[in-house]
């Protein structure tokens, strides 16, 4: 029910977790953050209930890297399970997502065929399968991003990393809000204001169907014909 994401310049996962705290105010029953290592490796972790499970399990096992995106999972669809929470993965992609994909049935009897079977009950994980397989068809990360949109009904907001990209985010919006964070060196996405309060107070909200770009460096924003944008940024007020 809440998504974070930061390319930040130091360890992420902390910051992924306190991010998540302020996003609680909207339920939740599972949560989880995914990053990219230096050396370029995907990993996450993921706890069922309260958010002190998942930041004890990141005491265990820790999760290095400086960017990642994490979630707040309010189910739909799958039971409040470990394997049922975000971030989802598959080969080199991770996924948090907001809101329904409505044609995930027929997406997933559409995997079937090419022999890639589901491991969680989830309509967000065939949008972790299909860019994966978008990604092994030799797509690069931007274009196999949107080739999975191009096949997704619903409403949502999600947020994309990739093995090997330790400086690329992909977001995307369509009925669900998404905020973009402007930060120096470093920027951050949201499910709202509230969540990059502590980061920054330079805010882009995506519109309806837009995708966006981030790297440190800044945002790059495509309308629903993918072509380049742009949208306002608005200072908001931090408050204390
Ligand atoms: N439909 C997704 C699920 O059930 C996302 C739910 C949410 O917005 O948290 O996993």
């Amino acid at each position: 029910c809440g998504i974070i994401g930061i390319l930040g310049s130091h360890e992420v996962s902390p910051q992924l977790v306190d991010a998540l705290r302020r996003l609680e105010y909207r339920g939740y029953d599972s949560a989880g953050v995914a990053t990219v290592d230096a050396a370029g490796r995907l990993d996450r972790r993921r706890a069922v209930g309260k958010l002190v499970n998942l930041s004890d399990r990141l005491v265990h096992q820790p999760l290095p890297g400086h960017i990642g995106i994490g979630h707040t999972r309010w189910a739909t669809h799958g039971a409040a399970t470990e394997v049922n929470a975000h971030p989802h993965q598959s080969g080199r992609v991770a996924v948090v997502h907001n809101g329904i994909i409505e044609n995930f049935r027929d997406l997933r009897t559409r995997l079937e065929p090419l022999g890639i079977t589901p491991q969680s009950q989830t309509d967000t994980e065939t949008v972790a399968l299909w860019t994966a397989h978008h990604l092994d068809q030799g797509l690069a990360p931007l274009e196999a991003a949107r080739a999975t949109l191009a096949l997704l009904h619903g409403a949502f907001s999600l947020a994309f990393i990739f093995e090997g990209e330790h400086d690329l985010m992909i977001a995307a919006r369509k009925g669900s809000p998404l905020a973009i964070g402007h930060g120096t060196g470093e920027m951050f996405l949201g499910s709202d204001a509230v969540a990059l309060a502590p980061f920054t107070d330079r805010i882009t909200y995506l519109e309806d169907g837009d995708h966006a770009v981030l790297t440190r460096a800044g945002v790059t924003i495509y309308d629903a014909a993918e072509q380049q944008t742009s949208r306002p940024v608005s200072r908001i007020d931090t408050g204390s």
